[in-house]
């Protein structure tokens, strides 16, 4: 099959002092090989928790209530440690927000390059080498030269760029992007956007674009998945999503962020009110009290993630009326 990663029902709480915080509830969305897939939502939608899922590096408190996570058939959550260290350092790579977390300040980005690759068995000529034309691939420009420069020698454009050449080292199945432009202005936001699409072409690994602009996951992505309070609300082809929105909240973030990034204002109108509390969560649709369209049922019955039609599914009563009338 084509399928790399498939989340399937998958359910997480955090233990806390107040009571379990269910930061995931019943996500269920495939990631297919070569595929880019962008994963959209305000703080607080159950992004963070997710990626820390896939990669199984979550915090103590964390429990796994329900579901699978399959990376190439195999559950990433019955899997042992080892298996974990070996998916993260080849399979599965990871770009942040802040570059900063995957750079070492007191060590050349030469030396940075070279550790990563310290399980190949050549030369250490050779994989200077590597590592220039892997920095050439993202576009810096003498790159033998700045394989010996330190990470505050670069602009934060620059930084993201090297941090994506180290994460592509490896040349990984499936690349995770957590908002890596969130943090640059909107040309070097665009550069990089660009420069991933060229990457994905060249060395086919899939990629899941994590970002809470839907300009940007237009701009980029195959698909989008539309998380709200640590469910997936909607789902589908990027151009289905942007032309036919079926549930308010997506509709109100294409509002929000209307369209081509080269042209978007940086200061967007934001969703009035607030993503509910975890911990304590209303019963009924969980988008209630932000939506102007809310129905009295909405109150008490959970929509479910209805299937619109193949490969779009929404969970909002509006839609429900149509497929089941
Ligand atoms: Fe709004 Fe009701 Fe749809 Fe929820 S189910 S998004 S409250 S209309
Ligand atoms: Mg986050």
């Amino acid at each position: 099959t084509d399928t790399l990663l498939e989340i399937d029902h998958l359910s997480v709480d955090y233990e806390t002092g107040r009571g379990d915080l269910k930061a995931l509830r019943d996500i269920t969305f495939d990631v297919n090989k070569g595929e880019i897939v962008g994963i959209v939502g305000e703080s607080g939608c159950g992004k963070s928790t997710l990626i820390s899922s896939i990669l199984r590096l979550t915090a103590p408190n964390t429990r796994f209530r329900e579901g699978e996570i399959r990376f190439k058939g195999q559950d990433l959550l019955q899997s042992s440690e080892r298996h974990m260290r070996d998916l993260r350092g080849a399979d599965i790579s990871i770009v942040f927000q802040d570059p900063m977390q995957t750079h070492n300040p007191v060590l050349t980005i030469g030396q940075q390059m070279l550790d990563i690759q310290h399980r190949s068995k050549q030369s250490k000529a050779d994989k200077l080498a590597h590592a220039a034309k892997m920095l050439g691939a993202v576009g810096i420009p003498d790159p033998e030269a700045r394989l010996k420069q330190y990470p505050h020698e670069f602009s934060g454009g620059m930084r993201q760029r090297i941090a994506i050449a180290m994460a592509l080292m490896s040349e990984p199945d499936l690349l995770i992007a957590d908002e890596p432009t969130t943090a640059l202005d909107a040309t070097l936001e665009v550069q990089i956007i660009e420069r991933l699409q060229e990457l994905q072409r060249e060395f086919h690994c899939a990629i899941l674009f994590i970002s809470h602009h839907l300009g940007v996951i237009a701009e980029l992505c195959d698909r989008v998945v539309v998380m709200y309070a640590g469910a997936v609300v909607e789902s589908g082809e990027v151009r289905e999503i942007f032309h036919n929105p079926k549930h308010p909240y997506t509709r109100r973030l294409i509002e929000c962020d209307p369209g081509h990034i080269k042209e978007r204002a940086r200061v967007l109108p934001t969703i009035p009110g607030e993503v509910p509390d975890l911990a304590n969560l209303p019963g009924g649709c969980i988008f209630r009290d932000r939506c102007d369209q809310a129905m009295a049922r909405c109150a008490t019955q959970v929509p479910p993630l209805d299937q619109l039609k193949k490969g779009h599914h929404a969970a909002c009563w509006l839609n429900h009326e149509e497929v089941t009338t």
